[in-house]
Parts: C-alpha cells; sequence; structure tokens
C-alpha cells in the first residue's frame, strides 16, 4: 500500500527533510552521529494546500513565546505571543530550511506529525478524525518550549527538550525532532480515534492500557520503517537475519534506538505485569515478530533463502554455533540480493500496516483482552491473505503466551453429561441417512439450564 503511496505522491507531494534516527544516536566506533543527514520526506499534499507555519487544515505549528506547559485549566487554543510562522521556499516546499535553525525543528515537527497521518491514513483507507473533533478542527504543534517535557493532550502536542543527567533543560536534545516520540504520540491519538476508550466503569483496562502503548510503538515502528536510510542501515548490519527472539546485539548502532530495542525485545506475558508500558511489550514483540516471519516466507518464496534457513532461524533457543552459522548463511544470501530483500522487507512492512489497521477497526474498548486482539488480527489476515498467515500469527502469539485467560468461558470444556447428552445411546449405523445418529436425550428431572456457549 503505502509504496505505492510514495510513488503517488513523488511528483504532487510537498519535501520536507526530517532526520530519521535522533542527532545524538552515536555510531559504534565515535565517529559522529549515526543519522548525521536528514532524510527527504514528501508530505501528500500540494504546496499550495500548506501556508506559512507550517499548516494545513489537519494541523498547524505555533511557535508560542514564553509559554507555560498546558495544564487541566490551561488549554488550547493558545492565545499568547508567537514566532513568525515558517516561510516555504520558492515553490512552495520546505527542505531549504539550515538544519540547526529553529526553523527547521519547527518545520520538522509538522513533516513528522503529517508525514505519519498520511502514512496511517493510507493503511486504514480513510481520514482518521481526531478524537477532538467536537471541540477543534485542526491540532495544535507548539515545538520548543522551555521544559524538560512533552505532553501530548485534548487538541495538541507540546514538545520542549531532554534532560540532562542533572535534571535541567538539555537544549541539544528537542524532542520535536525526535521522530519516534512524536510519532508515538501520534499513535496514541490514532488509537483515542480508531478504538475509542472503555465506558464501563467495573473495566480496569488493563490489556486496553497494553494495548494502547503498544500502538503507539507500532505506529512509530512502522513509521520509521519509510525511511530508506534506516531500511538500508538495518539490513546492512543484519544482512536480512531479523529474528527478533535475542535479535538486538544483531542490529547493532541501531539498538541504541528505543524504537528497535521495543520492536527487538524478548518478554512474554509471565516477564510483565500491568503497568501498561511493561505490559505492552509482548504485544508489540508478537505483532513485530509476525511481520519478520512474513518477510522471511516471502524469501522463500522468491528463493532468496531455503525454507531449512526460515526453519533454523525460527526454531530458537539454539547453539550459539548453530546462530553464527544462521548468520553466515543470511550474509550468503542477502550479498547480491540487496535490493531483492529491502522490496520484500517493504512488502512484510505495508502488510503489517494493513493488518494492524483493520485490527484497531474490528476492536471494541470495552473489556479489551489480548486474546481478543490475536482474535483480530486472524480474522483482519483472513480479510488480507484468506488465512494465509495464520500459522505464523498463532506461533508468534503463541510464544509471548498470549492465549484465552484462564477463566474464560472460551476454554469451558463441555463433557456429553454438562450437554445432557450422557444418556443418549447409539441408534446404531443405519438411521436413514446413513449416518450413526444419537438420540435426544429426555430433559433433565432437575430444570437445569446447561451453558451453551454463549
Ligand atoms: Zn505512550
Amino acid at each position: 500500500m503505502s509504496v505505492s503511496l510514495d510513488r503517488r505522491i513523488a511528483e504532487s507531494g510537498t519535501r520536507f527533510r526530517i532526520f530519521p534516527q535522533p542527532r545524538f544516536l552515536q555510531k559504534a566506533d565515535g565517529s559522529g552521529p549515526l543519522f548525521p543527514e536528514p532524510e527527504q520526506v514528501v508530505i501528500a499534499l500540494e504546496p499550495s494546500a500548506i501556508q506559512p507555519g507550517p499548516a494545513d487544515d489537519r494541523m498547524f505549528v505555533v511557535d508560542a513565546v514564553g509559554k507555560l506547559p498546558y495544564n487541566r485549566l490551561f488549554r488550547p487554543p493558545y492565545r499568547g505571543e508567537f514566532r513568525p510562522p515558517v516561510q516555504p521556499g520558492p515553490e512552495g516546499h520546505f527542505d531549504h530550511l539550515d538544519p540547526t535553525s529553529r526553523e527547521f525543528s519547527a518545520a520538522t515537527m509538522y513533516a513528522t506529525v503529517r508525514r505519519v497521518l498520511d502514512i496511517w491514513q493510507d493503511y486504514f483507507g480513510r481520514t482518521i478524525q481526531w478524537h477532538f473533533f467536537t471541540s477543534f478542527a485542526r491540532m495544535e504543534l507548539i515545538p520548543l518550549i522551555e521544559w524538560n517535557n512533552a505532553q501530548s493532550g485534548y487538541g495538541f502536542l507540546e514538545f520542549g527538550y531532554g534532560r540532562s543527567p542533572n535534571g535541567t533543560i538539555d537544549h541539544t536534545r528537542p524532542y520535536c525532532e525526535n521522530f519516534d516520540v512524536l510519532a508515538h504520540e501520534l499513535g496514541h491519538s490514532i488509537i483515542f480515534a480508531e478504538v475509542g476508550v472503555p465506558t464501563a466503569p467495573n473495566d480496569e483496562g488493563i490489556d486496553y492500557g497494553g494495548m494502547h502503548e503498544s500502538a503507539g510503538d507500532l505506529v512509530a515502528i512502522v513509521a520509521s520503517l519509510h525511511f530508506h536510510s534506516v531500511v538500508d542501515h538495518l539490513l546492512a548490519t543484519t544482512k536480512g537475519n531479523l529474528l527478533t527472539i535475542n535479535g538486538l546485539d544483531r542490529v547493532g548502532e541501531l539498538s541504541d534506538s528505543r524504537q528497535i530495542r521495543i520492536a527487538f525485545n524478548a518478554l512474554r506475558m509471565s516477564d510483565v505485569g500491568d503497568e501498561p508500558h511493561d505490559r505492552s511489550l509482548p504485544l508489540t514483540g508478537a505483532i513485530f515478530d509476525t511481520m519478520v516471519e512474513v518477510f522471511q516466507a516471502d524469501l522463500v518464496a522468491k528463493k532468496l533463502i531455503s525454507e531449512d534457513l526460515r526453519i533454523r532461524s525460527t526454531n530458537l533457543p539454539g547453539t550459539a554455533s548453530d546462530l553464527d552459522q544462521i548468520q553466515a548463511d543470511f550474509t550468503a544470501a542477502y550479498t547480491g540480493n540487496e535490493e531483492a530483500f529491502k522490496e520484500s522487507l517493504l512488502m512484510a512492512r505495508d502488510y503489517l500496516g494493513r493488518l494492524l489497521a483493520l485490527t484497531y477497526s474490528k476492536i471494541s474498548p470495552d473489556f479489551l483482552t489480548y486474546h481478543g486482539i490475536l482474535r483480530a488480527v486472524l480474522e483482519a489476515d483472513r480479510e488480507l491473505t484468506d488465512g494465509e498467515n495464520a500459522t505464523i500469527i498463532r506461533d508468534c502469539f503463541a510464544w509471548r503466551e498470549i492465549a484465552p485467560v484462564p477463566t474464560s468461558l472460551l476454554l469451558r470444556q463441555h463433557t456429553l453429561a454438562d450437554c445432557g447428552l450422557a444418556g443418549a445411546e447409539p441408534l446404531g449405523s443405519d438411521t436413514g441417512n446413513g449416518h450413526a445418529g444419537y438420540r435426544i436425550p429426555s430433559p433433565r428431572p432437575d430444570g437445569v439450564t446447561l451453558y451453551a456457549g454463549r
């Protein structure tokens, strides 16, 4: 899907430049930033649809002066003083801005939020309406306030700076330039808009909370796999050996990225408690693993790796020498086929985007469980591929110990006695229709109504 989005907007869209990962991420040898240059991105709007700010019909940047963070009483719209809006270049694009300027930071915030929204609207196949649309038409984006924190709220995203070790503001780490953080926050907005919130007062929403954090991370992970520099780096470092269990050591310098650490986590449900960020990890892992397995299955289908290598790389844990052999085999397979591997990974990325958009469209926020999410993921796969990836999905979720809760009625066994059929006697093989049959038992004398699979 979004490979085709990018093809469609390449000529008609508006150009910006953004850093795919924070500039403070360093190369392992200490020779400088891992992503020293911003990458060009194209927004799915013509230059004429973007006003100075930048601003459009869904969002606008206000570079507020002397603003305090919003709180329960102080809410949008911002009515105070602000710096002049950022102007486009002569042809209406914003890729001319100096990466060391304040204007660049403001334009980055707009371009990141807009790009992530473009990508996910494409996967959903429709406009994602803001969850605050009853109050505001557009999202207010405030890029650089004097605050060692950042927040998203009803109608706004408001970003300050990272914190230095002694707790003061670290002006070298503006949050508005952190693609991961912005995309994660927009992920929460997408869930509020598309899934909604629990309504029952006795619903503790434990898995709902985990799902929300997981969605923030998955929205960010899928979006960052739209940077060519990130995909190229990931593949060049791993040679396509992306199996996630114990996989973090293979992603090299990228493992310093929060997003990558989360994608490659190896936690199961028995490792985590109820805290939403912890609880999100096995779910995010199960879903990211699904993408990796779909990627590998495509490599097998295109004869880029053998079925034997796919199976060996999935059946973990193995011995250290197994892992070395697996890596050597991936390196041999990848070398000379770099473009084909990338094509397969982008296919798997877009499958995952579509799968998640359908899943989020199906689940109800009320009494949500991870098992309910698994059911929705399998249903979504049936719609997308006719269930081609059902085994992969089942295996990935099972490894993470995502299953019906032990008290689920789905797990209840029904003996013939439970069903009131224990007294049924075979009628013999000839019942007139060629099948063996059972006599319908007489009603239970105690009048008990048996559970009937509600
Ligand atoms: Zn979050």
